[in-house]
């Protein structure tokens, strides 16, 4: 009976204009040319919840890459097809894509007791989602445009604000599904309902994530740190258990809890001063993560997760030896500028940023964000040509000097290019290399 229902005044209210004209063309071509087409997944959720979504999802019953030429044809823009998948992207001119899928009718757990309906395709197609909020849909078809599809109580939960899985073994199936329903319960303040939770618990006593590539959960975990509130998820899944199932048992569940919020604003201080940016973020997290569990974390980390060779060497220079560096700007009372500069200089700004999150004392964060802020921005104008017209032989004298003048600059002996050039002039003549 809900499949009568027709979502045109909400896509009428809620979608800017031309927006509307595209799904409208869209419904107009897959009704001349004999296709069936539905928009479906996370546009249609997020249309319900009045969330902005840029990102189209069309499912095509017969054929999405054969569909999906003819709109290009219509519309323009450039089509990226994946015939493996048997799915095509359109990049519109403005920037925009939609995505077209071949609705999937391969065989899943299908619930017996479910009356069949004309939609059987579709159905299937919606029935393999992750969860019931992501399975509804509404036709594009001009003769039922905005006819709205819920086979599942999507709207149900949508409402009420559950995340839940369509059947018993969803993780299992797909363990990815587990950081999709921690981003969801976060992003929109839901939560797994009482089975799917069990299920979850289920799946973890399987040690379902151990089976998960480190490619696969680098790319939940990037998913999960383009969210809002990055802590918030990972304090959720250390929690429930979901971090000890890949790195082994967590050594300081309190303490990790603390760190997660500091990073939180570590993260935001640094990206707000444009010091870090959003592709560094992850790298912050893990170490993070990574301090608060055994070796084999670690291990896993450099071994398993498919890292870059540059990301593997932060990672590793971290913690072999870099965590120690902090020791001293703990301790100290007193500490010259260039000595801050000296403890902090080799270190990526991944680690600085993971060092301001973990970092006890206000001490330590501060010395660490005057580094990052200001001191690693000071510059010796003095050149290697400068240094040759006052007659010093080229050799390692030079990177000598001018590290004596960066530190007589950092520490505000000197100032001007002047400064510099007399601060020379006045260095012994065996310093000078003379
Ligand atoms: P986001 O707003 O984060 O992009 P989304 O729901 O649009 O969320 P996508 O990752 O773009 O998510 O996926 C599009 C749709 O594909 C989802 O709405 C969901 O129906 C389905 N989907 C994605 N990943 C899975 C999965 N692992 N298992 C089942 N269905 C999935």
């Amino acid at each position: 009976a809900q499949e009568s229902e027709n979502l045109m005044e909400v896509i009428n209210t809620r979608l800017p204009k031309k927006l509307q004209g595209l799904l409208w063309l869209i419904g107009q071509k897959a009704q001349k040319e004999g296709y069936k087409a539905y928009a479906v997944g996370g546009f249609v959720r997020d249309l319900l919840l009045g969330v902005p979504n840029l990102d189209i999802d069309i499912v095509v019953e017969q054929d999405a890459i054969s569909f999906a030429h003819k709109i290009v044809k219509y519309l323009g823009g450039e089509i990226k097809e994946y015939e493996k998948f048997g799915t095509a992207t359109i990049t519109l001119k403005d920037g925009r894509k939609i995505d077209f899928a071949t609705a999937r009718m391969e065989f899943y757990p299908f619930p017996a007791a479910m009356p069949e309906v004309e939609e059987t395709t579709i159905k299937h197609d919606l029935y393999r989602r992750d969860f019931t909020i992501n399975t509804l849909a509404f036709r594009l078809n001009s003769d039922r445009f905005g006819e709205f599809l819920d086979f599942f109580e999507g709207r149900k939960d949508l409402e009420q604000g559950n995340i839940k899985v369509l059947y018993n073994l969803s993780f299992v199936e797909d363990p990815t599904r587990i950081f999709r329903a921690l981003r969801f319960e976060s992003r929109y303040s839901f939560q797994m309902d009482e089975g799917t939770m069990s299920f979850l618990h289920n799946a973890l006593e399987n040690n379902v994530l151990q089976k998960l590539s480190g490619t696969r959960i680098m790319e939940q975990l990037q998913a999960i740190v383009s969210e809002p509130n990055p802590s918030v998820i990972f304090t959720r899944a250390l929690e429930l258990g979901i971090i000890d199932n890949i790195f082994g048992q967590c050594t300081k569940p309190q303490q990790l809890k603390k760190d997660l919020r500091k990073t939180v604003d570590s993260v935001q201080i640094l990206q707000e001063k444009s010091i870090i940016e959003q592709k560094d973020v992850l790298l912050v997290y893990l170490l993070v993560l990574i301090n608060s569990y055994p070796k084999k974390a670690f291990e896993i980390v450099l071994n398993d997760f498919n890292l870059e060779k540059g990301s593997r060497l932060i990672i590793s220079n971290f913690f072999n030896g870099g965590l120690d560096r902090i020791e001293r700007l703990k301790s100290s009372k007193h500490l010259d500028p260039s000595e801050i500069y000296d403890a902090l200089n080799s270190l990526s700004i991944h680690c600085l940023c993971a060092m301001m999150a973990l970092a006890d004392s206000d001490l330590l964060k501060n010395r660490i964000f005057l580094y990052l802020e200001e001191l690693q921005k000071v510059d010796v104008e003095t050149t290697g040509n400068d240094l040759k017209k006052m007659g010093i032989e080229p050799g390692p004298i030079y990177s000598k000097i001018i590290s004596r003048l960066r530190q007589q600059k950092l520490n505000g002996q000197i100032h001007t290019k002047d400064d510099e050039l007399n601060y020379i002039k006045g260095l012994d003549l065996i310093e000078r290399g003379r």
